[in-house]
Protein backbone atom coordinates (compact mmCIF):
# COMPACT_ATOMS: atom_id res chain seq x y z
CA UNK A 1 0.00 0.00 0.00
CA UNK A 2 1.63 3.48 -1.80
CA UNK A 3 2.23 5.86 1.59
CA UNK A 4 1.24 8.52 -0.82
CA UNK A 5 1.21 9.64 -4.37
CA UNK A 6 3.13 12.29 -6.55
CA UNK A 7 2.92 13.34 -9.80
CA UNK A 8 6.59 13.17 -10.06
CA UNK A 9 9.15 11.28 -8.08
CA UNK A 10 13.23 12.01 -8.58
CA UNK A 11 15.63 9.48 -7.08
CA UNK A 12 18.80 11.12 -6.48
CA UNK A 13 19.32 15.01 -5.21
CA UNK A 14 22.25 15.43 -6.73
CA UNK A 15 23.21 18.02 -9.24
CA UNK A 16 20.59 16.56 -11.96
CA UNK A 17 17.90 16.12 -9.54
CA UNK A 18 18.21 19.63 -8.46
CA UNK A 19 18.18 21.09 -11.77
CA UNK A 20 15.25 19.35 -12.36
CA UNK A 21 13.47 20.53 -9.47
CA UNK A 22 13.88 23.93 -10.45
CA UNK A 23 13.04 22.98 -14.10
CA UNK A 24 9.39 21.63 -12.68
CA UNK A 25 9.37 24.86 -10.52
CA UNK A 26 9.46 27.41 -13.86
CA UNK A 27 7.38 25.18 -15.96
CA UNK A 28 4.66 25.70 -13.38
CA UNK A 29 4.32 22.99 -10.30
CA UNK A 30 1.28 22.40 -8.06
CA UNK A 31 2.80 21.70 -4.29
CA UNK A 32 2.63 18.28 -3.26
CA UNK A 33 3.52 17.29 -6.84
CA UNK A 34 6.68 16.49 -5.97
CA UNK A 35 8.75 14.78 -4.39
CA UNK A 36 12.61 14.65 -4.56
CA UNK A 37 14.30 11.85 -2.69
CA UNK A 38 17.72 12.18 -1.73
CA UNK A 39 20.22 9.63 0.10
CA UNK A 40 22.46 12.69 0.85
CA UNK A 41 21.76 14.72 4.30
CA UNK A 42 21.86 17.78 2.71
CA UNK A 43 19.73 19.54 -0.24
CA UNK A 44 21.11 19.22 -3.83
CA UNK A 45 24.48 21.34 -4.28
CA UNK A 46 27.57 21.56 -6.72
CA UNK A 47 29.42 18.52 -6.47
CA UNK A 48 32.31 19.98 -8.42
CA UNK A 49 33.36 22.74 -5.68
CA UNK A 50 33.87 19.34 -2.84
CA UNK A 51 36.82 18.89 -5.30
CA UNK A 52 37.98 22.41 -5.43
CA UNK A 53 36.82 25.26 -2.88
CA UNK A 54 35.88 23.19 -0.27
CA UNK A 55 39.19 21.68 0.49
CA UNK A 56 41.05 25.16 0.68
CA UNK A 57 43.04 25.80 3.97
CA UNK A 58 41.10 29.53 3.71
CA UNK A 59 38.12 30.62 3.19
CA UNK A 60 36.84 27.07 1.92
CA UNK A 61 33.25 26.93 0.01
CA UNK A 62 30.86 25.77 2.53
CA UNK A 63 26.92 25.46 2.23
CA UNK A 64 24.58 26.62 1.88
CA UNK A 65 26.91 29.14 -0.10
CA UNK A 66 27.14 26.48 -3.18
CA UNK A 67 23.50 24.41 -3.48
CA UNK A 68 22.24 24.32 -7.04
CA UNK A 69 22.04 26.49 -9.20
CA UNK A 70 24.61 28.79 -8.51
CA UNK A 71 27.52 26.58 -10.15
CA UNK A 72 25.42 28.27 -13.76
CA UNK A 73 24.48 31.42 -12.46
CA UNK A 74 21.03 30.60 -11.35
CA UNK A 75 19.04 30.92 -8.18
CA UNK A 76 20.87 29.17 -4.53
CA UNK A 77 18.18 26.68 -3.85
CA UNK A 78 18.74 26.58 -0.03
CA UNK A 79 16.66 23.83 2.04
CA UNK A 80 13.87 26.16 2.65
CA UNK A 81 13.51 26.72 -1.44
CA UNK A 82 12.00 22.99 -1.98
CA UNK A 83 8.94 23.48 0.50
CA UNK A 84 8.28 26.98 -0.42
CA UNK A 85 7.82 25.56 -4.03
CA UNK A 86 5.68 23.19 -3.05
CA UNK A 87 8.43 19.93 -3.00
CA UNK A 88 8.88 16.88 -0.85
CA UNK A 89 12.61 16.75 -0.07
CA UNK A 90 13.20 13.73 2.21
CA UNK A 91 16.57 14.12 2.85
CA UNK A 92 19.19 10.75 4.14
CA UNK A 93 15.78 9.03 2.28
CA UNK A 94 17.56 5.90 0.24
CA UNK A 95 15.40 4.50 -2.21
CA UNK A 96 15.85 0.73 -2.58
CA UNK A 97 13.56 -0.48 -4.40
CA UNK A 98 11.29 0.55 -7.50
CA UNK A 99 8.83 -0.88 -9.30
CA UNK A 100 8.10 -0.01 -13.09
CA UNK A 101 5.13 -2.16 -13.35
CA UNK A 102 3.35 -0.55 -10.62
CA UNK A 103 5.48 3.13 -10.48
CA UNK A 104 6.35 2.68 -7.38
CA UNK A 105 9.63 3.79 -5.33
CA UNK A 106 10.40 2.08 -1.50
CA UNK A 107 12.64 3.74 0.53
CA UNK A 108 15.22 1.66 2.82
CA UNK A 109 12.71 2.50 5.77
CA UNK A 110 9.98 0.37 3.98
CA UNK A 111 8.04 3.20 3.07
CA UNK A 112 6.68 2.91 -0.32
CA UNK A 113 5.57 5.68 -2.63
CA UNK A 114 2.97 5.89 -6.17
CA UNK A 115 4.35 8.33 -9.00
CA UNK A 116 2.95 9.19 -12.07
CA UNK A 117 6.03 9.94 -14.17
CA UNK A 118 9.82 8.62 -12.85
CA UNK A 119 13.04 10.74 -13.04
CA UNK A 120 16.38 8.75 -12.35
CA UNK A 121 19.11 10.81 -11.20
CA UNK A 122 21.32 8.52 -9.25
CA UNK A 123 24.29 9.84 -10.36
CA UNK A 124 27.99 7.49 -9.37
CA UNK A 125 29.54 6.34 -7.00
CA UNK A 126 33.22 6.10 -6.63
CA UNK A 127 35.28 2.66 -7.79
CA UNK A 128 36.97 1.36 -4.52
CA UNK A 129 39.64 -0.46 -4.06
CA UNK A 130 38.80 -3.06 -2.17
CA UNK A 131 36.69 -3.93 -4.99
CA UNK A 132 39.84 -5.42 -6.73
CA UNK A 133 40.61 -7.21 -2.83
CA UNK A 134 43.68 -4.81 -3.52
CA UNK A 135 45.75 -5.89 0.29
CA UNK A 136 45.34 -3.72 2.88
CA UNK A 137 42.46 -1.44 0.66
CA UNK A 138 40.43 -1.59 3.93
CA UNK A 139 43.23 0.19 6.28
CA UNK A 140 42.20 3.48 7.52
CA UNK A 141 43.47 7.13 6.29
CA UNK A 142 42.77 5.67 2.95
CA UNK A 143 39.56 8.38 1.28
CA UNK A 144 37.78 8.59 -1.31
CA UNK A 145 35.67 11.49 -2.93
CA UNK A 146 31.82 11.71 -4.09
CA UNK A 147 29.65 13.21 -1.64
CA UNK A 148 29.95 15.95 1.08
CA UNK A 149 30.27 13.72 4.21
CA UNK A 150 32.73 12.45 2.50
CA UNK A 151 34.54 15.80 1.77
CA UNK A 152 33.82 16.62 5.35
CA UNK A 153 36.11 13.60 6.77
CA UNK A 154 39.05 14.58 4.27
CA UNK A 155 38.88 18.18 5.65
CA UNK A 156 39.84 16.74 9.17
CA UNK A 157 42.10 14.35 7.67
CA UNK A 158 44.10 17.21 6.48
CA UNK A 159 43.95 18.77 9.15
CA UNK A 160 45.34 16.48 11.22
CA UNK A 161 48.28 15.39 8.36
CA UNK A 162 49.11 18.95 8.17
CA UNK A 163 52.70 18.74 7.16
CA UNK A 164 52.51 15.35 6.23
CA UNK A 165 52.99 13.01 3.31
CA UNK A 166 50.01 11.39 1.25
CA UNK A 167 50.08 9.55 -1.92
CA UNK A 168 47.04 10.03 -4.44
CA UNK A 169 46.15 6.98 -6.46
CA UNK A 170 44.97 7.93 -9.76
CA UNK A 171 46.01 10.46 -12.73
CA UNK A 172 42.18 11.17 -13.70
CA UNK A 173 40.16 13.98 -12.30
CA UNK A 174 40.50 13.05 -8.91
CA UNK A 175 43.57 12.40 -8.83
CA UNK A 176 44.98 15.98 -10.15
CA UNK A 177 42.44 17.88 -8.14
CA UNK A 178 42.98 16.26 -5.30
CA UNK A 179 46.81 16.27 -5.72
CA UNK A 180 46.41 20.27 -5.98
CA UNK A 181 44.53 20.80 -2.77
CA UNK A 182 46.72 18.23 -0.70
CA UNK A 183 49.53 20.14 -2.26
CA UNK A 184 48.30 23.73 -0.83
CA UNK A 185 47.28 22.49 2.11
CA UNK A 186 50.93 21.81 2.96
CA UNK A 187 50.78 17.65 2.62
CA UNK A 188 53.89 16.20 0.46
CA UNK A 189 52.00 14.20 -2.55
CA UNK A 190 53.23 11.48 -4.25
CA UNK A 191 50.86 10.42 -7.39
CA UNK A 192 50.74 7.08 -8.58
CA UNK A 193 48.82 6.13 -11.62
CA UNK A 194 49.57 2.89 -14.38
CA UNK A 195 49.35 5.40 -17.56
CA UNK A 196 52.05 6.59 -19.17
CA UNK A 197 51.03 10.33 -18.38
CA UNK A 198 48.18 12.05 -16.81
CA UNK A 199 44.36 12.20 -17.67
CA UNK A 200 45.10 9.89 -20.90
CA UNK A 201 41.31 10.12 -21.72
CA UNK A 202 41.29 13.53 -22.83
CA UNK A 203 44.87 14.32 -22.63
CA UNK A 204 47.58 13.88 -25.35
CA UNK A 205 50.96 13.49 -23.82
CA UNK A 206 52.49 16.54 -25.42
CA UNK A 207 49.04 18.63 -23.33
CA UNK A 208 50.24 16.18 -20.47
CA UNK A 209 53.85 16.77 -19.86
CA UNK A 210 52.68 20.50 -19.34
CA UNK A 211 50.19 19.58 -16.38
CA UNK A 212 52.93 16.94 -14.85
CA UNK A 213 55.63 19.82 -15.26
CA UNK A 214 53.47 22.17 -12.99
CA UNK A 215 52.48 19.75 -11.06
CA UNK A 216 56.44 18.84 -10.05
CA UNK A 217 57.55 22.06 -10.20
CA UNK A 218 54.69 23.01 -6.93
CA UNK A 219 56.82 19.81 -5.41
CA UNK A 220 54.49 17.04 -6.57
CA UNK A 221 56.09 13.48 -7.27
CA UNK A 222 54.87 11.77 -10.06
CA UNK A 223 54.67 7.70 -10.83
CA UNK A 224 53.70 6.52 -13.89
CA UNK A 225 54.01 3.08 -15.71
CA UNK A 226 53.06 1.19 -11.92
CA UNK A 227 50.00 0.27 -9.72
CA UNK A 228 48.70 0.89 -6.06
CA UNK A 229 49.51 -3.42 -5.62
CA UNK A 230 49.07 -3.15 -1.62
CA UNK A 231 48.30 -1.10 1.73
CA UNK A 232 50.32 -1.83 4.94
CA UNK A 233 48.79 -0.15 7.96
CA UNK A 234 50.29 -0.27 11.49
CA UNK A 235 48.98 -1.82 15.12
CA UNK A 236 45.58 0.65 14.60
CA UNK A 237 44.78 -0.05 11.21
CA UNK A 238 45.74 2.76 9.99
CA UNK A 239 47.76 2.76 6.82
CA UNK A 240 51.67 3.88 6.91
CA UNK A 241 52.86 2.35 3.28
CA UNK A 242 51.70 1.89 -0.33
CA UNK A 243 53.22 -0.71 -2.11
CA UNK A 244 53.39 -0.50 -5.65
CA UNK A 245 53.21 -2.90 -8.47
CA UNK A 246 56.72 -2.24 -9.10
CA UNK A 247 58.01 -3.43 -5.83
CA UNK A 248 59.02 0.53 -4.85
CA UNK A 249 57.36 1.19 -1.44
CA UNK A 250 56.09 4.93 -0.05
CA UNK A 251 55.17 6.18 3.30
CA UNK A 252 51.57 7.56 3.49
CA UNK A 253 50.33 9.64 6.15
CA UNK A 254 47.07 9.35 4.10
CA UNK A 255 46.27 8.37 1.02
CA UNK A 256 43.74 9.45 -1.67
CA UNK A 257 42.17 7.26 -4.24
CA UNK A 258 40.19 8.24 -7.66
CA UNK A 259 40.24 5.72 -9.87
CA UNK A 260 37.03 5.85 -11.73
CA UNK A 261 33.33 6.43 -10.87
CA UNK A 262 30.52 3.31 -11.85
CA UNK A 263 26.89 4.62 -12.17
CA UNK A 264 24.49 3.71 -9.72
CA UNK A 265 21.89 1.68 -11.30
CA UNK A 266 20.84 -0.26 -8.50
CA UNK A 267 16.84 0.63 -7.29
CA UNK A 268 16.07 -0.53 -10.95
CA UNK A 269 18.99 -2.83 -12.23
CA UNK A 270 16.85 -5.36 -14.55
CA UNK A 271 14.09 -3.06 -15.19
CA UNK A 272 15.40 -0.52 -17.99
CA UNK A 273 17.34 -1.63 -20.96
CA UNK A 274 21.01 -0.55 -20.25
CA UNK A 275 23.70 -0.01 -22.97
CA UNK A 276 27.37 1.23 -21.97
CA UNK A 277 26.84 1.24 -18.06
CA UNK A 278 24.46 3.43 -18.00
CA UNK A 279 20.31 3.21 -17.94
CA UNK A 280 19.92 3.72 -22.33
CA UNK A 281 17.70 6.75 -22.88
CA UNK A 282 16.20 8.63 -26.13
CA UNK A 283 16.51 12.31 -27.05
CA UNK A 284 14.19 12.96 -24.22
CA UNK A 285 15.83 10.88 -21.62
CA UNK A 286 13.05 8.31 -21.70
CA UNK A 287 13.92 4.92 -20.53
CA UNK A 288 12.51 1.55 -22.28
CA UNK A 289 10.37 1.56 -19.12
CA UNK A 290 6.22 3.73 -19.63
CA UNK A 291 7.16 7.06 -17.83
CA UNK A 292 10.56 6.83 -16.39
CA UNK A 293 13.06 8.88 -17.17
CA UNK A 294 17.00 8.84 -16.16
CA UNK A 295 19.71 12.04 -16.63
CA UNK A 296 23.03 13.17 -15.52
CA UNK A 297 25.51 10.48 -15.13
CA UNK A 298 23.33 7.27 -14.80
CA UNK A 299 22.26 7.88 -18.80
CA UNK A 300 23.18 6.97 -21.91
CA UNK A 301 21.70 9.05 -24.16
CA UNK A 302 22.20 9.56 -28.20
CA UNK A 303 24.86 12.29 -28.91
CA UNK A 304 23.55 13.63 -32.07
CA UNK A 305 26.63 15.52 -33.45
CA UNK A 306 28.19 12.52 -33.34
CA UNK A 307 25.54 9.77 -34.44
CA UNK A 308 26.43 7.63 -31.00
CA UNK A 309 25.21 6.54 -27.66
CA UNK A 310 27.28 7.98 -24.63
CA UNK A 311 27.53 8.12 -20.95
CA UNK A 312 29.16 11.29 -19.69
CA UNK A 313 29.80 11.91 -16.24
CA UNK A 314 30.00 16.01 -16.11
CA UNK A 315 28.37 18.42 -14.59
CA UNK A 316 27.38 20.33 -17.69
CA UNK A 317 25.39 17.41 -19.35
CA UNK A 318 23.81 16.83 -15.56
CA UNK A 319 22.19 20.18 -16.06
CA UNK A 320 21.03 20.25 -19.19
CA UNK A 321 19.81 16.61 -19.23
CA UNK A 322 17.68 17.67 -16.34
CA UNK A 323 16.32 20.65 -17.83
CA UNK A 324 15.29 18.52 -20.89
CA UNK A 325 14.00 15.74 -19.43
CA UNK A 326 11.79 17.80 -17.48
CA UNK A 327 10.97 19.80 -20.78
CA UNK A 328 10.01 16.59 -22.28
CA UNK A 329 7.72 15.27 -19.72
CA UNK A 330 5.54 18.90 -19.54
CA UNK A 331 5.72 18.93 -22.82
CA UNK A 332 4.40 15.48 -23.18
CA UNK A 333 1.54 16.07 -20.80
CA UNK A 334 0.10 19.09 -23.34
CA UNK A 335 0.16 16.24 -26.20
CA UNK A 336 3.58 18.07 -27.28
CA UNK A 337 7.22 17.17 -28.36
CA UNK A 338 10.29 18.95 -27.45
CA UNK A 339 13.31 19.00 -30.34
CA UNK A 340 15.93 15.77 -29.28
CA UNK A 341 18.92 17.05 -27.07
CA UNK A 342 21.39 18.19 -29.09
CA UNK A 343 24.37 18.20 -26.60
CA UNK A 344 27.96 19.63 -27.73
CA UNK A 345 30.74 17.57 -24.95
CA UNK A 346 32.45 20.07 -22.36
CA UNK A 347 34.48 19.29 -19.96
CA UNK A 348 36.56 21.46 -17.54
CA UNK A 349 38.92 21.53 -14.47
CA UNK A 350 40.87 24.15 -12.26
CA UNK A 351 43.73 23.16 -9.64
CA UNK A 352 45.98 25.48 -8.42
CA UNK A 353 46.18 28.69 -10.76
CA UNK A 354 45.31 26.51 -14.21
CA UNK A 355 42.23 25.86 -15.86
CA UNK A 356 41.35 24.52 -18.93
CA UNK A 357 38.26 24.05 -20.65
CA UNK A 358 37.54 21.37 -23.68
CA UNK A 359 34.84 21.59 -26.32
CA UNK A 360 33.57 18.67 -28.59
CA UNK A 361 35.48 14.89 -29.18
CA UNK A 362 38.96 14.16 -29.17
CA UNK A 363 38.97 11.96 -31.67
CA UNK A 364 40.81 11.95 -34.87
CA UNK A 365 44.33 14.07 -34.97
CA UNK A 366 45.30 16.03 -32.09
CA UNK A 367 47.37 19.72 -32.77
CA UNK A 368 48.82 21.36 -30.45
CA UNK A 369 49.91 25.04 -30.08
CA UNK A 370 51.66 27.43 -27.72
CA UNK A 371 52.90 24.59 -25.54
CA UNK A 372 56.23 25.75 -26.35
CA UNK A 373 55.63 28.96 -24.76
CA UNK A 374 53.87 27.87 -22.09
CA UNK A 375 55.57 27.91 -18.53
CA UNK A 376 54.26 28.19 -14.94
CA UNK A 377 54.12 32.08 -15.42
CA UNK A 378 52.52 32.17 -18.67
CA UNK A 379 50.45 29.28 -19.36
CA UNK A 380 47.97 29.78 -22.01
CA UNK A 381 48.25 27.30 -24.60
CA UNK A 382 45.74 24.83 -26.39
CA UNK A 383 45.33 21.64 -29.21
CA UNK A 384 42.34 20.99 -31.55
CA UNK A 385 41.48 17.69 -32.44
CA UNK A 386 41.30 17.24 -36.37
CA UNK A 387 39.09 14.42 -37.73
CA UNK A 388 37.92 14.10 -42.08
CA UNK A 389 39.81 17.86 -42.57
CA UNK A 390 37.65 19.03 -39.99
CA UNK A 391 38.06 20.38 -36.70
CA UNK A 392 36.20 18.53 -33.99
CA UNK A 393 36.99 19.25 -30.72
CA UNK A 394 39.17 22.43 -29.28
CA UNK A 395 41.06 22.61 -25.74
CA UNK A 396 42.85 25.71 -24.29
CA UNK A 397 44.53 26.14 -20.65
CA UNK A 398 44.12 29.36 -19.19
CA UNK A 399 41.57 30.98 -21.83
CA UNK A 400 39.27 34.07 -21.02
CA UNK A 401 35.55 33.13 -21.30
CA UNK A 402 35.11 35.14 -24.58
CA UNK A 403 38.09 32.49 -25.78
CA UNK A 404 36.22 29.82 -24.51
CA UNK A 405 33.22 30.72 -26.05
CA UNK A 406 34.81 30.77 -29.14
CA UNK A 407 35.89 26.88 -28.39
CA UNK A 408 32.41 26.33 -28.17
CA UNK A 409 31.94 27.73 -31.72
CA UNK A 410 34.85 26.01 -32.91
CA UNK A 411 33.71 22.57 -31.69
CA UNK A 412 30.23 22.60 -32.71
CA UNK A 413 30.55 24.39 -36.29
CA UNK A 414 33.63 21.93 -37.12
CA UNK A 415 35.31 24.12 -40.10
CA UNK A 416 37.83 22.65 -42.50
CA UNK A 417 41.03 22.83 -41.99
CA UNK A 418 43.90 22.76 -44.30
CA UNK A 419 46.79 22.22 -42.66
CA UNK A 420 48.03 21.65 -38.98
CA UNK A 421 50.32 24.06 -39.54
CA UNK A 422 47.69 26.80 -39.88
CA UNK A 423 46.32 26.21 -36.88
CA UNK A 424 49.51 26.10 -34.85
CA UNK A 425 50.35 29.46 -36.17
CA UNK A 426 46.89 30.51 -35.36
CA UNK A 427 46.39 29.09 -31.85
CA UNK A 428 43.12 30.54 -30.65
CA UNK A 429 42.93 32.88 -33.70
CA UNK A 430 41.95 29.93 -35.55
CA UNK A 431 38.83 29.54 -33.32
CA UNK A 432 38.12 33.34 -33.57
CA UNK A 433 38.07 33.62 -37.23
P1 LIG B 1 25.21 13.22 -8.54
O1 LIG B 1 25.49 14.67 -8.50
O2 LIG B 1 26.25 12.28 -8.06
O3 LIG B 1 23.88 12.99 -7.69
C1 LIG B 1 23.33 11.73 -7.44
C2 LIG B 1 22.60 11.82 -6.12
O4 LIG B 1 21.74 10.70 -6.00
C3 LIG B 1 23.49 11.79 -4.90
O5 LIG B 1 23.08 12.77 -3.99
C4 LIG B 1 23.27 10.40 -4.31
O6 LIG B 1 23.44 10.32 -2.93
C5 LIG B 1 21.82 10.20 -4.68
N1 LIG B 1 21.40 8.81 -4.73
C6 LIG B 1 22.00 7.77 -5.36
N2 LIG B 1 21.28 6.65 -5.22
C7 LIG B 1 20.18 7.00 -4.50
C8 LIG B 1 19.06 6.27 -4.04
N3 LIG B 1 18.93 4.98 -4.29
N4 LIG B 1 18.13 6.94 -3.31
C9 LIG B 1 18.25 8.26 -3.06
N5 LIG B 1 19.29 9.00 -3.47
C10 LIG B 1 20.24 8.36 -4.20
N6 LIG B 1 32.15 17.62 -13.45
C11 LIG B 1 32.57 18.69 -14.17
O7 LIG B 1 32.15 18.86 -15.32
N7 LIG B 1 33.44 19.59 -13.63
C12 LIG B 1 33.96 19.44 -12.39
O8 LIG B 1 34.77 20.26 -11.96
C13 LIG B 1 33.55 18.33 -11.62
N8 LIG B 1 34.02 18.14 -10.38
C14 LIG B 1 33.64 17.04 -9.67
C15 LIG B 1 34.15 16.85 -8.39
C16 LIG B 1 33.82 15.73 -7.66
C17 LIG B 1 34.39 15.53 -6.30
C18 LIG B 1 32.95 14.76 -8.22
C19 LIG B 1 32.60 13.53 -7.44
C20 LIG B 1 32.42 14.95 -9.48
C21 LIG B 1 32.75 16.09 -10.21
N9 LIG B 1 32.24 16.32 -11.49
C22 LIG B 1 32.63 17.42 -12.21
C23 LIG B 1 31.23 15.42 -12.06
C24 LIG B 1 29.84 15.97 -11.77
O9 LIG B 1 29.77 16.40 -10.44
C25 LIG B 1 28.80 14.89 -12.05
O10 LIG B 1 28.86 14.59 -13.42
C26 LIG B 1 27.42 15.34 -11.64
O11 LIG B 1 27.36 15.59 -10.27
C27 LIG B 1 26.40 14.27 -12.02
O12 LIG B 1 25.16 14.66 -11.57
P2 LIG B 1 24.09 13.55 -11.14
O13 LIG B 1 22.94 14.29 -10.56
O14 LIG B 1 23.89 12.61 -12.26
O15 LIG B 1 24.81 12.73 -9.99
P1 LIG C 1 38.66 9.19 -13.93
O1 LIG C 1 38.02 8.14 -14.76
O2 LIG C 1 38.77 10.58 -14.40
O3 LIG C 1 40.16 8.78 -13.63
C1 LIG C 1 40.52 7.59 -13.01
C2 LIG C 1 41.94 7.31 -13.42
O4 LIG C 1 42.50 6.34 -12.58
C3 LIG C 1 42.02 6.79 -14.83
O5 LIG C 1 43.07 7.42 -15.49
C4 LIG C 1 42.24 5.32 -14.60
O6 LIG C 1 42.90 4.68 -15.65
C5 LIG C 1 43.11 5.35 -13.38
N1 LIG C 1 43.13 4.07 -12.67
C6 LIG C 1 42.29 3.03 -12.82
N2 LIG C 1 42.63 2.03 -11.96
C7 LIG C 1 43.70 2.46 -11.26
C8 LIG C 1 44.49 1.91 -10.24
N3 LIG C 1 44.24 0.70 -9.75
N4 LIG C 1 45.51 2.64 -9.75
C9 LIG C 1 45.75 3.88 -10.21
N5 LIG C 1 45.04 4.45 -11.19
C10 LIG C 1 44.01 3.77 -11.71
O7 LIG C 1 37.93 9.09 -12.52
P2 LIG C 1 38.12 9.91 -11.19
O8 LIG C 1 38.16 8.91 -10.10
O9 LIG C 1 39.23 10.86 -11.33
O10 LIG C 1 36.77 10.76 -11.10
C11 LIG C 1 35.57 10.14 -10.60
C12 LIG C 1 34.36 10.83 -11.21
O11 LIG C 1 34.32 12.18 -10.80
C13 LIG C 1 34.33 10.83 -12.72
O12 LIG C 1 33.00 10.67 -13.10
C14 LIG C 1 34.79 12.22 -13.09
O13 LIG C 1 34.24 12.66 -14.31
C15 LIG C 1 34.24 13.02 -11.93
N6 LIG C 1 35.06 14.22 -11.68
C16 LIG C 1 35.11 15.17 -12.63
C17 LIG C 1 35.83 16.31 -12.44
C18 LIG C 1 35.87 17.33 -13.53
O14 LIG C 1 35.15 17.20 -14.51
N7 LIG C 1 36.67 18.40 -13.39
C19 LIG C 1 36.56 16.56 -11.19
C20 LIG C 1 36.47 15.45 -10.24
C21 LIG C 1 35.73 14.35 -10.50
P3 LIG C 1 42.10 3.98 -16.85
O15 LIG C 1 41.62 5.14 -17.70
O16 LIG C 1 43.16 3.18 -17.49
O17 LIG C 1 40.98 3.20 -16.25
Amino acid sequence: MAEKTYKYIIIGGGVAGGYAAREFVKLGLQPGELALFSKEAVAPYERPALSKAYLFPQAPARLPGFHVCVGSGGERQTPEWYPANGIDLPLSTEIVKADVENKTVTTAAGVTYQYGTLIVATGATYIDLKDFKTPGADAQGIYYLREIHEADVLVEAIKAKKGGSAVVVGGGYIGLELAACLTINDIKVTMVFPEPFCMPRLFTSEIAAFYEGYYEGKGVTIIKGTLAAAFEKDEHGHVTTVQLKDGRSLHADLVVVGVGARPVLAPLKGQLKEEKGGFQVDGSFKTSAQDVYAIGDVATFPLKLYGDQRRVEHVDHSRKSAIQAVQAIKAAEKGETVDEYDYLPFFYSRSFDLSWQFYGDNVGESVVWGRDGASAAKSKFGAYWVKDGKVVGAFLEGGSADENKLLAKVAKEQPSVSSKEELISAGIGFASN
